[in-house]
Protein backbone atom coordinates (compact mmCIF):
# COMPACT_ATOMS: atom_id res chain seq x y z
CA UNK A 1 0.00 0.00 0.00
CA UNK A 2 1.42 3.38 -0.93
CA UNK A 3 1.76 5.55 2.15
CA UNK A 4 0.54 8.89 2.15
CA UNK A 5 2.78 10.92 4.34
CA UNK A 6 3.21 14.27 3.44
CA UNK A 7 6.75 14.61 2.96
CA UNK A 8 7.79 16.96 -0.14
CA UNK A 9 6.96 15.70 -3.57
CA UNK A 10 9.15 15.25 -6.10
CA UNK A 11 7.16 17.96 -8.24
CA UNK A 12 8.84 20.31 -5.54
CA UNK A 13 12.30 18.71 -5.10
CA UNK A 14 12.48 19.65 -8.59
CA UNK A 15 11.45 23.26 -8.67
CA UNK A 16 14.02 23.43 -4.84
CA UNK A 17 16.52 22.51 -7.12
CA UNK A 18 16.85 25.06 -9.78
CA UNK A 19 15.78 27.27 -6.73
CA UNK A 20 18.89 26.44 -4.98
CA UNK A 21 21.11 27.25 -7.87
CA UNK A 22 19.60 30.57 -8.19
CA UNK A 23 16.80 30.21 -11.16
CA UNK A 24 14.29 33.14 -10.77
CA UNK A 25 11.88 31.75 -12.93
CA UNK A 26 11.54 29.03 -10.73
CA UNK A 27 11.52 31.06 -7.42
CA UNK A 28 8.69 33.21 -8.86
CA UNK A 29 6.61 30.11 -9.87
CA UNK A 30 7.41 29.14 -5.92
CA UNK A 31 5.89 32.55 -4.56
CA UNK A 32 3.13 32.22 -6.35
CA UNK A 33 1.82 29.31 -5.41
CA UNK A 34 2.26 29.41 -1.87
CA UNK A 35 1.50 33.41 -1.23
CA UNK A 36 -2.57 33.19 -1.47
CA UNK A 37 -2.82 30.62 0.86
CA UNK A 38 0.03 31.89 3.53
CA UNK A 39 -1.44 35.41 3.12
CA UNK A 40 -4.99 34.37 4.01
CA UNK A 41 -3.78 32.61 7.11
CA UNK A 42 -1.72 35.93 8.14
CA UNK A 43 -4.98 38.01 7.68
CA UNK A 44 -7.30 35.65 9.70
CA UNK A 45 -5.04 36.40 12.96
CA UNK A 46 -3.60 39.75 12.33
CA UNK A 47 -6.08 42.96 11.88
CA UNK A 48 -3.96 45.38 9.58
CA UNK A 49 -3.55 43.66 6.06
CA UNK A 50 -0.16 45.44 5.77
CA UNK A 51 0.99 43.59 8.68
CA UNK A 52 -0.22 40.17 7.13
CA UNK A 53 1.72 41.27 3.90
CA UNK A 54 4.62 42.05 5.74
CA UNK A 55 4.82 38.74 7.80
CA UNK A 56 4.42 36.54 3.97
CA UNK A 57 7.14 38.80 2.71
CA UNK A 58 9.05 37.92 5.49
CA UNK A 59 8.32 34.71 5.45
CA UNK A 60 9.83 34.18 1.96
CA UNK A 61 13.34 35.83 3.04
CA UNK A 62 13.06 33.26 5.94
CA UNK A 63 12.95 30.57 3.64
CA UNK A 64 15.24 31.07 1.29
CA UNK A 65 17.60 32.14 3.73
CA UNK A 66 17.08 28.44 4.98
CA UNK A 67 16.70 27.02 2.36
CA UNK A 68 20.08 25.10 1.88
CA UNK A 69 19.25 23.06 5.46
CA UNK A 70 15.44 22.26 4.70
CA UNK A 71 15.48 18.20 5.38
CA UNK A 72 12.01 18.29 3.05
CA UNK A 73 10.42 16.30 6.23
CA UNK A 74 7.42 17.58 5.89
CA UNK A 75 5.10 19.03 2.85
CA UNK A 76 6.23 22.24 2.00
CA UNK A 77 3.29 24.01 2.64
CA UNK A 78 3.61 22.91 6.04
CA UNK A 79 7.19 24.41 6.74
CA UNK A 80 6.11 27.50 5.23
CA UNK A 81 2.89 27.92 8.05
CA UNK A 82 5.39 27.31 10.49
CA UNK A 83 7.54 29.82 9.26
CA UNK A 84 4.57 32.14 8.90
CA UNK A 85 3.43 31.40 12.65
CA UNK A 86 6.51 32.43 14.04
CA UNK A 87 6.61 35.65 12.08
CA UNK A 88 3.10 36.45 13.45
CA UNK A 89 4.18 35.84 16.64
CA UNK A 90 7.05 38.27 16.18
CA UNK A 91 4.12 40.63 14.87
CA UNK A 92 2.49 40.46 18.36
CA UNK A 93 5.71 40.62 20.54
CA UNK A 94 6.28 43.58 18.99
CA UNK A 95 2.68 44.90 19.38
CA UNK A 96 2.56 44.00 23.06
CA UNK A 97 -0.09 41.40 22.38
CA UNK A 98 -2.70 44.26 22.21
CA UNK A 99 -5.31 41.61 20.32
CA UNK A 100 -4.53 38.61 21.97
CA UNK A 101 -7.36 36.56 21.47
CA UNK A 102 -6.49 36.20 18.12
CA UNK A 103 -3.89 33.62 18.60
CA UNK A 104 -5.19 30.60 19.92
CA UNK A 105 -3.74 27.75 18.52
CA UNK A 106 -5.65 26.40 15.29
CA UNK A 107 -6.12 22.84 16.83
CA UNK A 108 -7.67 23.51 20.32
CA UNK A 109 -9.47 27.30 20.41
CA UNK A 110 -12.74 25.81 19.06
CA UNK A 111 -12.96 23.65 22.26
CA UNK A 112 -11.34 24.83 24.90
CA UNK A 113 -10.25 27.76 27.06
CA UNK A 114 -7.51 30.22 25.94
CA UNK A 115 -4.44 29.55 27.92
CA UNK A 116 -3.31 32.52 30.40
CA UNK A 117 -0.35 32.99 28.27
CA UNK A 118 -1.28 32.46 24.21
CA UNK A 119 2.03 32.16 23.81
CA UNK A 120 2.36 29.40 25.47
CA UNK A 121 0.04 27.65 23.19
CA UNK A 122 1.34 28.99 19.57
CA UNK A 123 4.90 28.61 21.13
CA UNK A 124 4.65 24.41 20.90
CA UNK A 125 4.84 24.11 17.34
CA UNK A 126 8.25 25.60 16.93
CA UNK A 127 9.25 23.33 19.70
CA UNK A 128 7.73 20.90 17.79
CA UNK A 129 9.34 21.97 14.92
CA UNK A 130 13.03 21.94 16.20
CA UNK A 131 12.16 18.25 17.74
CA UNK A 132 10.90 17.19 14.31
CA UNK A 133 14.11 18.92 12.42
CA UNK A 134 16.47 17.83 14.75
CA UNK A 135 19.50 15.58 12.81
CA UNK A 136 19.40 12.54 14.98
CA UNK A 137 19.68 8.90 13.53
CA UNK A 138 18.15 7.82 16.63
CA UNK A 139 15.02 9.83 16.49
CA UNK A 140 14.73 10.01 12.92
CA UNK A 141 14.28 6.07 12.99
CA UNK A 142 11.71 5.95 15.92
CA UNK A 143 10.20 9.16 13.81
CA UNK A 144 9.88 7.28 11.15
CA UNK A 145 8.55 4.45 12.52
CA UNK A 146 5.71 5.62 14.24
CA UNK A 147 4.75 8.01 10.96
CA UNK A 148 4.59 4.96 9.20
CA UNK A 149 2.28 3.98 11.71
CA UNK A 150 0.10 6.52 12.21
CA UNK A 151 -0.08 6.79 9.03
CA UNK A 152 -1.28 3.61 7.95
CA UNK A 153 -3.72 3.97 10.85
CA UNK A 154 -5.50 6.76 9.33
CA UNK A 155 -5.67 6.12 5.92
CA UNK A 156 -7.21 3.17 6.83
CA UNK A 157 -9.66 4.30 8.50
CA UNK A 158 -10.38 6.66 5.12
CA UNK A 159 -10.44 3.76 3.07
CA UNK A 160 -13.08 2.05 4.86
CA UNK A 161 -15.01 5.21 5.34
CA UNK A 162 -15.00 4.90 9.11
CA UNK A 163 -14.95 8.80 9.41
CA UNK A 164 -16.73 8.43 12.84
CA UNK A 165 -13.31 6.56 14.49
CA UNK A 166 -11.19 9.03 12.31
CA UNK A 167 -12.96 12.29 13.82
CA UNK A 168 -12.20 10.43 17.29
CA UNK A 169 -8.64 9.46 17.28
CA UNK A 170 -8.26 12.91 15.00
CA UNK A 171 -9.93 15.36 18.54
CA UNK A 172 -7.64 12.64 20.49
CA UNK A 173 -4.40 13.25 19.05
CA UNK A 174 -4.46 16.02 16.46
CA UNK A 175 -6.53 18.66 18.92
CA UNK A 176 -4.66 16.59 22.20
CA UNK A 177 -8.67 16.56 23.64
CA UNK A 178 -9.51 14.72 26.67
CA UNK A 179 -11.80 11.58 25.83
CA UNK A 180 -14.38 13.05 28.17
CA UNK A 181 -14.54 16.22 25.29
CA UNK A 182 -14.23 14.26 22.39
CA UNK A 183 -17.40 12.18 23.85
CA UNK A 184 -19.16 15.34 24.44
CA UNK A 185 -18.41 17.16 20.94
CA UNK A 186 -19.07 13.12 18.98
CA UNK A 187 -22.00 12.58 20.95
CA UNK A 188 -21.12 9.07 22.23
CA UNK A 189 -19.81 7.74 25.81
CA UNK A 190 -16.91 7.96 27.28
CA UNK A 191 -16.28 3.89 27.25
CA UNK A 192 -16.31 4.14 22.78
CA UNK A 193 -13.98 6.64 22.94
CA UNK A 194 -11.18 5.13 25.26
CA UNK A 195 -11.79 1.93 23.19
CA UNK A 196 -11.20 3.15 19.83
CA UNK A 197 -7.96 5.43 21.35
CA UNK A 198 -7.09 1.93 22.53
CA UNK A 199 -7.58 -0.10 19.41
CA UNK A 200 -5.57 2.60 17.89
CA UNK A 201 -2.49 2.85 20.35
CA UNK A 202 -2.67 -1.25 19.94
CA UNK A 203 -2.08 -0.70 15.98
CA UNK A 204 0.56 1.50 16.16
CA UNK A 205 2.34 -0.55 18.75
CA UNK A 206 2.07 -3.63 16.93
CA UNK A 207 3.58 -1.84 13.72
CA UNK A 208 6.59 -0.13 16.52
CA UNK A 209 7.94 -3.21 18.22
CA UNK A 210 10.25 -1.39 20.37
CA UNK A 211 7.30 0.41 22.38
CA UNK A 212 6.66 -1.84 25.43
CA UNK A 213 3.28 -2.81 26.50
CA UNK A 214 1.85 -1.04 29.06
CA UNK A 215 -0.24 1.89 30.19
CA UNK A 216 0.43 5.08 27.72
CA UNK A 217 2.70 7.49 28.77
CA UNK A 218 1.92 10.90 28.21
CA UNK A 219 4.98 11.23 26.67
CA UNK A 220 3.75 8.92 23.46
CA UNK A 221 0.62 10.46 23.25
CA UNK A 222 2.65 14.12 22.84
CA UNK A 223 4.76 12.42 20.15
CA UNK A 224 1.60 11.28 18.19
CA UNK A 225 0.44 14.86 17.91
CA UNK A 226 3.67 16.15 17.28
CA UNK A 227 4.12 13.74 14.27
CA UNK A 228 0.36 14.29 13.29
CA UNK A 229 0.52 17.93 13.57
CA UNK A 230 3.72 18.30 11.38
CA UNK A 231 2.54 15.45 8.88
CA UNK A 232 -1.05 16.78 9.03
CA UNK A 233 -2.54 13.61 8.34
CA UNK A 234 -6.02 14.22 8.19
CA UNK A 235 -5.89 17.76 6.28
CA UNK A 236 -7.95 16.95 3.11
CA UNK A 237 -5.80 17.60 -0.27
CA UNK A 238 -5.94 21.07 -2.02
CA UNK A 239 -7.89 19.50 -4.63
CA UNK A 240 -10.16 18.12 -2.28
CA UNK A 241 -10.83 21.42 -0.37
CA UNK A 242 -11.32 22.81 -3.90
CA UNK A 243 -14.20 19.90 -4.96
CA UNK A 244 -15.45 20.98 -1.21
CA UNK A 245 -15.86 24.38 -2.23
CA UNK A 246 -17.82 23.44 -5.27
CA UNK A 247 -19.22 21.16 -3.69
CA UNK A 248 -18.85 18.09 -5.83
CA UNK A 249 -17.16 15.79 -3.24
CA UNK A 250 -19.43 12.28 -2.01
CA UNK A 251 -21.84 13.05 0.77
CA UNK A 252 -19.51 11.30 3.35
CA UNK A 253 -15.77 13.02 2.34
CA UNK A 254 -18.50 16.40 1.85
CA UNK A 255 -19.35 15.89 6.00
CA UNK A 256 -15.75 15.01 6.65
CA UNK A 257 -13.92 17.57 5.28
CA UNK A 258 -16.85 19.96 6.90
CA UNK A 259 -15.86 18.64 10.31
CA UNK A 260 -12.50 19.59 9.77
CA UNK A 261 -12.30 22.74 8.30
CA UNK A 262 -15.26 24.17 10.57
CA UNK A 263 -15.65 22.16 13.60
CA UNK A 264 -12.55 21.48 14.35
CA UNK A 265 -11.24 24.78 12.75
CA UNK A 266 -8.09 23.42 10.81
CA UNK A 267 -6.66 26.90 10.16
CA UNK A 268 -4.46 26.02 7.28
CA UNK A 269 -7.38 24.30 5.45
CA UNK A 270 -9.14 27.19 6.66
CA UNK A 271 -6.22 29.53 4.62
CA UNK A 272 -6.52 27.18 1.47
CA UNK A 273 -10.15 27.60 0.96
CA UNK A 274 -10.17 31.05 1.50
CA UNK A 275 -7.21 31.19 -0.88
CA UNK A 276 -9.83 28.83 -3.63
CA UNK A 277 -12.39 31.37 -3.23
CA UNK A 278 -10.19 34.06 -4.09
CA UNK A 279 -9.25 32.79 -7.28
CA UNK A 280 -12.34 31.48 -7.90
CA UNK A 281 -13.68 35.24 -7.73
CA UNK A 282 -10.96 36.34 -9.50
CA UNK A 283 -11.45 33.50 -12.62
CA UNK A 284 -14.78 34.48 -12.44
CA UNK A 285 -14.00 38.73 -13.38
CA UNK A 286 -11.57 37.22 -15.96
CA UNK A 287 -14.72 35.13 -17.78
CA UNK A 288 -17.03 38.17 -17.03
CA UNK A 289 -14.48 40.66 -18.90
CA UNK A 290 -14.18 38.26 -21.84
CA UNK A 291 -17.40 37.82 -21.92
CA UNK A 292 -18.22 41.76 -22.42
CA UNK A 293 -15.23 42.02 -24.59
CA UNK A 294 -16.51 39.43 -26.64
CA UNK A 295 -19.77 40.83 -27.00
CA UNK A 296 -18.50 44.66 -27.12
CA UNK A 297 -15.56 44.06 -29.60
CA UNK A 298 -17.63 43.94 -32.44
CA UNK A 299 -19.42 47.10 -31.96
CA UNK A 300 -16.54 48.75 -31.27
CA UNK A 301 -15.29 48.30 -35.08
CA UNK A 302 -18.33 49.58 -35.92
CA UNK A 303 -18.33 52.56 -33.93
ZN1 LIG B 1 -6.19 20.84 7.90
Amino acid sequence: MERNVNRITQADKYLLDKIRIGNSQAWSEFVDRYRGRLLSFAKSKLIKSQDAEDAVQETFVSFIQTLQTFRGDCALETFLFSLLRRKIIDTYRSQKASHICLIQDAYSSDFEEPASDPFEQIAGPSQTASWYYRADEHLDQQKNMLTEALSDVIEGLKQSLNFRDLQIIELLLYCHLANKDVAKIMDVNDKNVALIKHRCIKQIREHVETISDGPISEEFENLLTDIWKMQRFSCPKRSTIGAFFLGTLDKQWHEYTDFHINKIGCQFCRANLEDIKTESAKKEDTKLQSRIMQSTVGFLKKA
